[in-house]
């Protein structure tokens, strides 16, 4: 592990354009659980597994059922950014992180200070009317009841990513450029299972691909270098000066 993390610092030193791709592990250590792999928890208070409760058909013919769930169980209003998200930030202070691409909606990485995040799936923090496209804070969906309501009388929808709708173009696009440039790619808590993730990796080029995951994923024998440990813990401690004595 301590070479391994060692090796991350040196390719560190040596790059000029980092990239970070991220996915729910990034948010877990803020305690933001991972909905695709705590199915078991839902199922005594809902009927529906996430993946239908979280889908584009549900929301509009279920809508209220469908607020009930991502109130309860998708928002953590109290979630505060954790070592990987500030490491992250830290590392575009210094010029050479260019991008921070996540498949998460909690807007962790701007509350710690990235700046040039593109957000995949959108951000709860974020919510439109769907007649006349006015503004509403996530805050303004909590403390309404059942189906948010606008000032119009239209329902408001959170600016995130449902299943069965397509990612924005302009954000994909992004994100591949970024990858394609990148000399470094980090990718980071995400099995890389879902779409377009697994896709994205492909835009890669350079010779320093690492993947910081808990578990091991289908891409890591792809990888430069993979380690199975906390994303928090090893970005802190590539930043760290001086050589590593990480166990
Ligand atoms: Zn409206």
């Amino acid at each position: 592990m301590i070479d391994k993390i060692n090796e991350l610092k040196n390719y560190f030193q040596k790059s000029s354009y980092v990239v970070f791709f991220g996915g729910a592990g990034v948010s877990t250590e803020s305690g933001i659980p991972d909905f695709r792999s705590t199915g078991g928890l839902f199922n005594a208070r809902y009927k529906y597994p996430p993946e239908v409760i979280l889908s584009y058909s549900f929301f509009k013919a279920q809508t209220s059922e469908f607020y009930r769930f991502y109130r309860d169980r998708m928002v953590y209003l109290d979630a505060k950014p954790n070592t990987a998200h500030t490491a992250l930030a830290q590392m575009e202070k210094q010029g050479k992180l260019k991008a921070v691409i996540t498949q998460n909606i909690d807007g962790l990485h701007h509350a710690a200070g990235s700046k040039n995040v593109i957000e995949l799936h959108g951000c709860m923090l974020r919510n439109f009317c769907m007649s006349c496209n006015k503004f509403y804070s996530l805050e303004f969906i909590l403390q309404t009841e059942d189906i948010p309501l606008c000032s119009c009388g239209g329902i408001i929808k959170p600016d995130v990513v449902l299943y069965e709708e397509g990612l924005d173009e302009t954000a994909i696009m992004k994100a591949v450029n970024h990858i394609a440039d990148a000399d470094m790619l980090i990718i980071g808590g995400t099995s890389l299972s879902v779409y377009p993730a697994a896709g994205m990796v492909n835009y890669y080029m350079g010779d320093k691909l690492v993947i910081i995951n808990k578990s091991k994923t289908h891409v890591d024998r792809r990888a430069d270098v993979t380690i199975h440990g906390s994303i928090g813990e090893v970005l802190t401690a590539v930043l760290a000066e001086g050589d590593v004595a990480y166990e």
